[in-house]
């Protein structure tokens, strides 16, 4: 059966019995299921086919397809795993591995960062960092996430995409850009987030949104620590040629004292 009821009512879907909605995007929706063989826990993924082809959505198959091998390619503790990818007539089902705490979004944490492998996720926010019940940090969702093959002659990126809040400032401008600056921007975004607990650029007009990013207009609460500020002021430089690097984070003092011992990972 290809229904996967919307009220949370338990259906088979093949092997997988299929439980209560997670989560919801704009182009999917999350369910919980479990593996009725091994009673795995499992998260899947439905998209509908008729939605991500209606015109004007800008959503593709080629952006599924390049969503199910990027995932396909990633093996990391951080980051969920795909486990299959099943398909009917009018669905695509992504199988994943479930993250039982749910979004960072809902909680209060310390940010981390995500090793480099030449993945640029471009869509980095709270809704996108899954947190497990032992608080471990998993990236999620690769729906507009790029590799380095995507890169054009001019040896930058192109395409438009992130969340407007998270977005860098030269995704802005439309010349073209590098794929681990801007992850590296909206990790300073989230950063902002999880310890203000609002978004350091942000209007009820979207232009004027745009033109605080632009120009980097932020302000931080009194409650940032001399260290956490200049630590953001280095994440969320305009500038992309001068903003800090992966490597460069890694060396950061805040970063070192707040997050090395989380880094079992590295
Ligand atoms: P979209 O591409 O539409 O944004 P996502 O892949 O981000 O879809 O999933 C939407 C929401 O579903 C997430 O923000 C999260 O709340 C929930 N979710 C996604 N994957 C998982 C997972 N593996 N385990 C638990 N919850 C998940
Ligand atoms: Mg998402």
């Amino acid at each position: 059966t290809e229904n996967v009821p919307e009220n949370g009512k338990n259906a088979l879907f093949g092997k997988y019995e299929v439980g209560k909605l997670l989560g919801c995007g704009a182009f999917a929706k999350v369910y919980h299921a479990r593996d009725v063989q091994t009673g795995q826990s499992v998260a899947v993924k439905v998209i509908s086919k008729k939605k991500i082809s209606a015109p004007g959505t800008g959503y593709l198959m080629s952006n599924i397809k390049r969503e199910i091998s990027i995932m396909r390619r990633l093996d990391h503790p951080h980051i969920v795993k795909l486990i299959e990818v099943l398909a009917t007539k009018t669905k695509i089902y992504f199988v994943m591995e479930f993250v039982k705490g749910g979004e960072l979004f809902a909680k209060v944490a310390n940010g981390r960062f995500t090793e480099d492998r030449g993945v640029f996720h471009r869509d980095l926010k709270p809704e996108n960092l899954l947190v497990d019940e032992n608080g471990n940090l998993k990236v999620s969702d690769f729906g507009l996430s790029a590799m380095n093959d995507h890169i054009r002659h001019d040896g930058l990126l192109h395409t438009l995409c992130g969340t407007p809040a998270y977005v860098a400032p030269e995704i802005l401008e439309k010349k073209g850009y590098d794929g681990a600056r801007v992850d590296v921007w909206s990790c300073g975004v989230v950063l902002y987030v999880l310890n203000a607990g609002y978004l350091p650029f942000n209007d009820s007009n979207l232009m004027a949104m745009y033109k605080k990013i632009y120009n980097g207009e932020y302000r931080c609460p009194k409650w940032f620590s001399p260290d956490l500020k200049r630590f953001l002021s280095r994440l969320l430089e305009t500038n992309p040629e001068t903003r800090i690097t992966v490597d460069e984070i890694l060396k950061d003092p805040w970063f070192k004292k707040e997050c090395y011992k989380e880094l079992n990972f590295y």
